[in-house]
């Protein structure tokens, strides 16, 4: 059995679901690419584009994001208007789809042979809560969901009934907390505050591991991200019994030292060797751009944390679409199921089955051979 810690599935993208109105969702979409790893074209010329487009330089906050119409065009593009003039940027493969239902995502699983999948929220796929439960129920034993909230307001009463509803009522059985969700109230508060307690008291109670997603949210970036790892380092050792995953690997573009090899901070070590730690391995879609299959670079990478870490700490996610920057759905797999030779037959069990396993509750999932 094998277990995808990381996939998606997603009604239409353009229709906005879960917030409160089509502004909301698309700021929360621009934010995501104030900064972008991917080149801003200018759609007219083709000119790469450096100065910038989509916020006025100040800061990564909502207040200084730019009313340029941001919207999701077709074939894996983002697409804005500035002045008159149409830009873009190539966020995703041109495959990517504008939606993607549940039977697709298990057909790949099935073709690639991946038993069940554990469906990410995402606040550039919307506020998904219930559009997951009903994938959930509907197909018994094959996905586990997650909840999202709006991170900067995770305080507020009405944030705190929305994920005690999508835990009890939806079955969803994860937290996932973007902490670029900050950016609403201008990154006033970050997510160790003492005022956030009473929400981290009640992820508590519920039982439920929190799936990180981890960005710089200030310049310099490499030293801001090593600042934000540091920071969920101090909250993980404050929330004890709390389990975290440390998703979409590490950010390996801001971690690369000039000769392109990829150096982990000590502070990044301190964090992930917590007990209540754990490391998502996800890296095609993080570096595919520079790295070929099957990823020698990658499979280094792992052969250093599984020697630091230990397979039960570690745990294999797709992140299918966006993976399909680098790699098709098998070979997003078969890098580590068939090319990381050092990792022993029980290794794999953990990482490519056993950890997610035992964090997110699947329906049925004490049936999964670990
Ligand atoms: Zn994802």
């Amino acid at each position: 059995m094998i277990i995808d810690a990381h996939a998606h599935a997603f009604p239409s993208l353009h229709d906005h679901v879960g917030y409160a109105s089509a502004e909301e969702h698309m700021r929360a979409a621009q934010v995501h690419v104030v900064a972008p790893s991917q080149p801003v074209i200018e759609t007219a010329t083709g000119r790469v584009v450096t100065e910038p487009t989509l916020s006025d330089g100040k800061s990564l906050g909502w207040s200084s994001l730019l009313d340029v119409n941001f919207r999701y065009g077709k074939y894996g593009r983002m697409e804005w208007t500035r002045d008159g003039r149409d830009y873009h940027l190539q966020m995703f493969a041109p495959t990517f789809p504008e939606s993607l239902e549940p039977e697709k995502m298990l057909a790949l699983m099935q073709y690639a042979g991946v038993g069940k999948a554990m469906l990410h929220n995402a606040h550039m796929y919307g506020m998904l809560n219930d559009y997951l439960g009903e994938v959930i129920r509907r197909f018994p034993g094959k996905f586990a969901g997650t909840v999202q909230i709006h991170e900067a307001d995770c305080d507020r009463e009405d944030q705190i009934r929305e994920l005690k509803r999508a835990v009890e009522d939806l079955k969803l059985t994860a937290l996932h907390f973007q902490i670029e969700g900050f950016f609403r109230h201008d990154f006033r508060d970050t997510f160790d505050d003492p005022k956030f307690d009473v929400f981290w008291e009640e992820v508590r109670r519920l039982a439920i591991p929190v799936l990180w997603n981890i960005r710089p949210l200030g310049v310099p970036r490499e030293r801001n991200y090593v600042e934000q790892v540091a920071r969920l380092g101090r909250w993980a050792k404050r929330w004890k019994n709390i389990p975290s995953v440390f998703t979409h690997g590490v950010h390996l573009g801001l971690l690369m030292d000039e000769g392109g090899r990829v150096v982990i901070p000590a502070e990044m070590w301190e964090t992930l060797e917590l007990p209540n730690m754990h490391l998502e391995l996800l890296f095609p879609v993080m570096q595919g751009a520079r790295w070929d299959y099957p990823f020698p670079e990658a499979q280094e990478l792992i052969r250093a944390f599984h020697k630091r870490l230990g397979a039960s700490k570690m745990l294999w996610g797709s992140d299918y679409p966006t993976s399909e920057r680098a790699a098709t759905y098998p070979q997003s797999l078969d890098y580590v199921r068939k090319h990381c030779t050092f990792l022993s037959a029980s290794d794999k069990d953990q990482i490519l089955c056993g950890t997610a396993a035992r964090l997110y509750r699947f329906p049925e999932h004490e049936k999964v051979r670990t």
